[in-house]
Parts: C-alpha cells; sequence; structure tokens
C-alpha cells in the first residue's frame, strides 16, 4: 500500500482549486493500493488558497502570510495517517512546498526551483518512510 498526493489521483486539492492527474497514480488508487493524502487541506488550508514556498525552514503565501504551522500540523496528520497504514513509500507531488522530494521552489514564487524536500516529505523521511516522485515510481515500474 501507498500514500499519494491526492492531487495526483484528480482531486481538485491544489491551491488553485485544480489537480495533477496522472493515470498511473490513478491507476494504483483505483486498484486499492494507494490511499489518497493532501497535506495542505490536513493541515486546515483552505481550495483555493495562496499559493506558497518555502523560505529556508518557513514557508510564506504569496501574500505575506506565514503559514509553516498549518504545513507542520498537516505534515504531523500525514505521518499518522502513514503509520497507520504501516507504509513504508509514499508517492507525492514533486516540486510542492509540502510534498516535494528532490526540488522545491525558491521562495522568490518566480518559478526558480533548488534542491530541497518540502514539510511533509522531511517528517516522512525521518520516520523512515520514504517519499518518491510519481516518475520514479514509473520508472521502477519499467524496470519490472
Ligand atoms: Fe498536492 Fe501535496 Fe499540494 Fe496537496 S499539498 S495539492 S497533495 S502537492
Amino acid at each position: 500500500m501507498y500514500l499519494i498526493s491526492a492531487c495526483l489521483i484528480g482531486e481538485n486539492v491544489k491551491y488553485d482549486g485544480g489537480n495533477n492527474l496522472h493515470s498511473l497514480a490513478r491507476s494504483l488508487y483505483e486498484s486499492g493500493q494507494a490511499i489518497p493524502v493532501c497535506p495542505e487541506v490536513l493541515g486546515g488550508l483552505s481550495i483555493p488558497r495562496v499559493p506558497s514556498e518555502m523560505v529556508g525552514s518557513r514557508v510564506i503565501a504569496a501574500d505575506g502570510t506565514d503559514v509553516t504551522a498549518q504545513f507542520h500540523r498537516g505534515a504531523e496528520q500525514t505521518l499518522a495517517l502513514a503509520k497507520k497504514h504501516h507504509i513504508k513509500t509514499a508517492i507525492l507531488q514533486a516540486r510542492s512546498p509540502s510534498c516535494g522530494s528532490q526540488t522545491v521552489y525558491d521562495g522568490s514564487f518566480t518559478g526558480r526551483l533548488i534542491p530541497g524536500q518540502g514539510i511533509t516529505t522531511r517528517l516522512l523521511e525521518a520516520h523512515g518512510i520514504e517519499v518518491i516522485t510519481i516518475d520514479e515510481f514509473a520508472r521502477r515500474q519499467s524496470e519490472k
């Protein structure tokens, strides 16, 4: 069983009310192999919401609001869900300040990426849960 970013299975939970539907993610969910989760919604943020980016160890919305606490709350709830279902690997959306696992936006809201991990990814990995992107999952599947 995997944990999967809810936006990847087509749930409209993104900051702009949209999703990041990926057919492989959707089929994993439909075959009962993945549990969807959106850390930002779990943390109490609304849909739609002002987009946020990581600035050092904090998360700041484009209007200047510090939303670090909500991001940490969502990460804790995601970790609790992962533990409850004995998840070993989470497939989370790339580049997000919650879900990113290799790169994140640099805090300038200009689309620039820097190496780094989102708040939820960091917490999951600190507890021994692997976090990969859907592209990495697809790559592993193609090698089988
Ligand atoms: Fe998708 Fe994660 Fe952002 Fe939620 S927090 S919309 S699951 S990338």
